[in-house]
Formats: C-alpha cells, structure tokens, sequence
C-alpha cells in the first residue's frame, strides 16, 4: 500500500508549489484532500501522478496543478458561494470546499454525480452540494456566485454564466476547439456590463457537453469503422516489395521517424526494417538512430560499416531490457546492412547508431579509451575529470539521489569541461578519424546529459523526460550535421518519443515535449512520423524493471480506443495517410476526437492495462501516418551474454 500521505505532501510540493501556486490556504486544502479515494480502485497508485486521470463514465479528474491554477486565479475567499461546473470525481469540489464557504458543483452523468455525492458524505462535507444535471447554463437560482469554474472546455464562455457572477466575481473556464488545445480564460466581472479577460495558458479539457456548449456527437459513431476501412491502404505481408513501397511517399523526408507501440513486437521491428531496407537502397538514407544507448549501438555500427572492434569492447545491449535489441529481427537487420555497407565508401555506408543516454560507465570508457589512443596526457585528465562519476557509473540513479541531498551536481563541471575539450577538438578531425571523434564526443554529450538526467529525475518526470528526448535529439542533428546537408536519417524508436507530443496529452497537460516534437519544429514536413499500433497478440516484456523478461498476451484493446476503431475495420495491416488532406473532411473530423491510445513499454502490466498504459491522444496531429497490424507477436530474444572474446563472425551480439 503506497505511503499515500507521503505522496500528497510531495505533490504539493513538486507539482503546485514548484510551479507557482503560493496561496497558503489553497496548498493546505490539496494537502487535505485524499485524492486516492476520488479515483476508480485500480487507479489509486496513480493517484498523484503529475497528470489527469481516468474516471467512471469515460471521463477525467484533472490533473492537480490545473486544478490549483483554475482555483487560484478565482481567488476565492472564506465565506464566498462558489459553482463549479463539471463536477466529475468530487476532487475539485472538495478542494474547494475547504477553501470556500458553498460549493455547488453540477454534474451531467449520474453515475459520477452519485458517486461524488457518497464521497462528500463519506468525508464530512457539509458545505458542499453535488447536483446532477447540465451545467452549462449555470444555476440562476442559486445565482450570484463569486467564482465559477468551468471543468469542461466550450467554444466560448456562455453568456448566461457571466450573468451570474456577482460584481468582481471571477469565472474561469477552458475555451476552444472541443478536438485540440484550449486556452484558459478568466473573466472577471468589473460591472454591470463591463467584463475583463485574461489568458492563463494552454490546457486540454473534456467537452463541456449541453445546452450552452457542445452538442452529444452521438449516432456518428457507427459509421467511423466504415469510413476508417475505406481510408485505410490494406498492406501486403511484411516480405513482399509491396509492403515498403507503400511507404516510398515519405522518401523525400530528411527524417522519417517509425515508430512502435511496445518494446518488444516482432512486426514492429521487421516492418521498421524492411521500410529502412528501402528507404537505404532507392532513396539515400545512409543514418539508422534507434532508441538504444550510444556505446552499445556503436559497436554494432562498428560491425555493420566493417570497422575495427575497439580493445576490450563489451557485447552490446547486455544490460535491461536486452531483448529490445538483442533479439533475432535486429540481427537480421544488422547481417542486411552489414551486407548491404560492403564494398562501399565510407560516405556511401548506413550506419547504426543510438540516441539514448543509460549506459553512462559505456559512455566514461569509451571516452578514455578514444584518448587513450589520441592523446594519452588528456586520457589521464579524463580519468580524473570522471573519477566524480566512477562509483555511481553502474547504479547512476543512486547518484541521482546523492546528488539531491547534498543540493548540488557534484560532478558536473567535469563532464561539461570534458564535453567542451573534445568538442574542440575537432579542429583536427581528419575523414578517417572524424568517425572515432564523434562516437567520443558523443559519449562525452552522453556523460554530460546523464549526469544531469539522474539528478533531475527526483525532481520531477517531465524534467527528466525533457532532458532524455532533448539529448535524443541531439544526437540525431549531430549525425546529420556530420554527415552533410544532403543527409537523410531514419529513426526507430517508441511511440511515446515520436509522436508530436506538442499534440497530446503529454506535452498540452504534462509540459513533456518529445523526439518527433523537436523534429517536426527543426524540419517541418522534412520529418516524417510514423506510429505503429495492434489490437492483441503476444508481447516481449517485463512486470517490473529489472524483471525476467517474458511472452505477454497482449488484451484486446478496449472499447473506444483508436485502437479499438482500426480493429473494427478488420483489415489486418495497413497504412493510414493521416498529412493535411489526405483523409475526407468527415473522417479527419471523427478521428480529431481525442481517443485512448496504448503505449506498451519495456514493462507491460496486462491487470491495470487501463491506468498503467492507455492516454489520450489525437491520433492526425500526432503523426503523419499510422501502420495497422492487427494481431503481433513478440520478438524472439537472443540468448544472453557472450565470452568476451567471441569470434569475429558472431560480433556485436556475440553469439
Ligand atoms: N472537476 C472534476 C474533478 O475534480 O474530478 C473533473 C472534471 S472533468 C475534467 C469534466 C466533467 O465535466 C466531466 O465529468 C463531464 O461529465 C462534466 N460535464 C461536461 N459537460 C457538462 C455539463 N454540461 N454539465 C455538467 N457537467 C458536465
């Protein structure tokens, strides 16, 4: 059972006052309220989670400093009547009314309305009032009230809401389309007639459903599966030329992302493949960046370009979750471009090479070992510069911590100056040697950022997460900065970094920004993203980090996901074009509807499937098009760790 005291308290801190909310009374009342007990049983460990959350009826509670922000700006006082609008859980009425004198607060589905009313009673509060019904044209009964918020997004502010707010009464409320991003909006009623308005930013809502907002949208939904399967382009099987020529419309990209709905899907890897294989072969994409630690890809990127093995380089991806790339659709991936770079020019050669920043003691080595050979006077200066990091360099989370009670990055300054000396090095990178530079100064960036990563990731998940996908990113524009303008990179790597997270609910509510982000703001329509997705099968996956990896039965996916809408179609592959006109307007219009969407990691928890993997997302905003494979199967794991000294052929997975 979580500490869920503890976690309050760090709520508040972290997620409310860090970001600003300083009104004494209004921290206290968060610090008050269980929110555990205003969320469905499976997702109370989640309960206090920097995010919103699913509730009963196919609803939200919001995430809680939105909910701070909206109560903070009311600026409400003691003895004010407050309404609110979209009652949903309870959470925010009971919030308020601890710092409120009257709360009433409206719901439209009986279900939550019954249920907020029970947990009222349930806690003891008598200044507030639960009432089911449509809200949005208020309560002129019970009007004046001194602040009315609005928990549910309009296309604008309904009149009749103004007019019960009484003089300096103080409305806030989400406004916009009812598919993408709102604003929102406070209006302060300054006199009889006279209203002001201010913006307070961007937020993602439910609609606010009823008279004076959005109409129900039911009856619209039979059809969708129908008009999904006339959209969507059937793929051949995966081994038929057919099935990567369909993708030869984004060949003109300077970067086509492709992303996956696990870590551990063998469709997803083979159909990443045999896309790239193309994209190689017709139309000059010579970078592969996959979501995979530098060091360890380096040393397949070594084998596949037909370099020479560093001394005393360790097997690659030996470390959780190995099965991510050690497994046999990679390696027949690598044996192809291995085949594929022989006989070539260096120039003409596709390398390998990965975006992710975990194996920091990989990264410190292969940093010294580079020096070592360059210039062994700056090796000795980088032992000592790394020695700060050497204790934590196989457990860098517990410098993470360290480094969080001593108040400071201890060993900052002598990865940042590491950084900065081979960065200048490259005055004196000549063709030959320019490769061996910038897997060092790669590592070096690497070593730089992870010292950064592990402190930050106590302070909160989008921080950390920021700090992942910036590096990421990096990564990739230093590849295609070295390899010339006319470069073209393809990157593997999950949904989760790849889909524009600037039009989900990680980046609008989370402030996360991602990979594909990042690319589509640098290079506009030049990046391309790509998401995969299934319905079921089986999956390659852990219950735990850490934990044995094992064959998972994929659940069907639930009712109301895009998920669900493309299993309906019952097509079993294909292509969706989601580009600006590419869909019919009545179609582009159903799937703007934000929906469900699963994200499976290297941890899949099939109990809570709904909580632990499920978000919101909008589907054509988040990317240019999306692979349909109805039924997959885990990828099939390579047997662990090699001798050291494992014979050439069998590098890098030493086999
Ligand atoms: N404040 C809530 C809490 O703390 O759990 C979260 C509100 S949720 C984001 C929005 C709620 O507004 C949903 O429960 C939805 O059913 C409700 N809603 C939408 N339109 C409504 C209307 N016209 N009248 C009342 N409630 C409405």
């Amino acid at each position: 059972m979580p500490d869920f005291a503890a976690l309050r308290e760090e709520m508040v801190e972290r997620q409310l006052k860090r970001r600003g909310i300083a009104e004494r009374a209004l921290l206290d009342a968060f610090r008050a309220v269980p929110r555990e007990l205003f969320v469905p049983e499976a997702a109370r460990h989640a309960a206090y989670d920097d995010s919103p959350l699913p509730i009963e009826a196919g609803q939200t509670v919001s995430q809680p400093y939105i909910a701070a922000l909206m109560i903070e700006a009311a600026g409400i006082g003691r003895d004010d009547s407050v309404l609110e609008i979209g009652a949903g859980s309870g959470y925010a009425a009971a919030v308020l009314g601890r710092v409120a004198g009257r709360v009433v607060a409206v719901e439209r589905h009986g279900e939550l309305a019954a249920l907020a009313r029970a947990r009222m009673e349930a806690l003891g509060y008598s200044n507030v009032r639960i009432v089911e019904g449509d809200g949005s044209g208020g309560l002129p009964d019970e009007a004046p009230f001194a602040a009315i918020l609005v928990a549910a997004s309009g296309s604008h502010v309904p009149e009749a809401l103004l007019e019960q707010l009484g003089l300096g009464g103080v409305l806030v409320m989400p406004v916009g389309e009812r598919d993408a991003v709102q604003r929102l909006v406070k209006v302060t009623r300054t006199g009889e007639e006279d209203y002001e308005e201010e913006d307070l930013g961007p937020v993602r809502f439910v609609p606010l459903i009823g008279r004076e907002g959005w109409g129900d949208g039911e009856g619209a939904a039979e059809a969708l599966p129908e008009r999904l399967r006339a959209a969507a382009e059937p793929l051949p099987e995966l081994d038929d030329p057919a099935f990567a020529e369909a993708f030869d419309r984004f060949a003109d990209a300077r970067v086509v992302l492709l992303g996956e709905a696990s870590h551990g899907t063998s469709e997803f890897y083979r159909a990443r493949a045999e896309i790239s294989k193309r994209l190689i072969e017709r139309h000059g994409f010579t970078i592969v960046a996959v979501e995979a630690d530098w060091p360890d890809a380096a040393s397949v990127d070594r084998h596949v370009r037909h370099r020479a093995r560093r001394d005393g380089e360790e097997t690659a991806f030996q470390r959780f979750p190995t099965w991510m790339w050690r497994n046999a659709e990679v390696d027949a991936f690598v044996g192809w471009l291995r085949r594929h770079n022989e006989g070539r020019g260096r120039e003409a050669m596709t390398g390998f090479y990965g975006l992710d920043l975990y194996n920091l003691s990989g990264s410190i080595r292969a940093v010294i070992d580079f020096l070592e050979a360059a210039d062994p006077e700056a090796a000795k200066l980088a032992r000592k510069r790394y020695a700060c990091l050497a204790p934590w360099s196989r457990d860098p989370a517990a410098y993470g911590r360290h480094a969080l009670s001593e108040g400071y990055g201890r060993c900052e300054a002598g990865a940042v100056q590491m950084l900065r000396d081979l960065l200048q090095r490259r005055m004196d990178c000549l063709a030959e040697e320019c490769d061996e530079w910038l897997d060092a100064a790669a590592n070096a960036r690497l070593v730089r950022n992870a010292e950064q990563y592990y402190r930050v990731m106590y302070q909160g998940a989008a921080e950390s997460w920021n700090l992942r996908d910036t590096h990421m990113f990096e990564t990739l524009c230093q590849l295609l900065d070295a390899k010339g303008p006319a470069s073209k990179a393809i990157v593997w790597a999950h949904n989760s970094h790849i889909g524009n997270a600037a039009h989900t609910e990680m980046g609008q509510v989370r402030e996360e920004l991602n990979v594909g982000q990042l690319a589509k703001e640098r290079f506009g329509d030049a990046a391309r993203l790509i998401g995969f997705g299934t319905h079921g099968g089986t999956v390659a996956a852990a219950d735990d980090w850490d934990a044995p990896m094992e064959v998972k039965l994929v659940r069907p996916s639930l009712a109301g996901s895009y998920e669900r809408l493309c299993h309906e179609t019952g097509i079993a592959r294909f292509l969706l074009d989601l580009r600006p006109g590419a869909l019919d307007p009545a179609l582009e219009e159903a799937l703007l509807e934000p929906r469900l969407e699963r994200f499976i990691g290297v941890i899949y928890r099939p109990e809570t499937e709904r909580w632990s993997h499920y978000a919101e997302a909008v589907l054509p905003n988040q990317f240019d098009a999306w692979a349909w494979f109805d039924e997959t199967r885990a990828v099939t794991p390579l047997p662990g760790g090699p001798p050291a000294g494992a014979e050439e052929e069998t590098y890098p997975f030493g086999l």
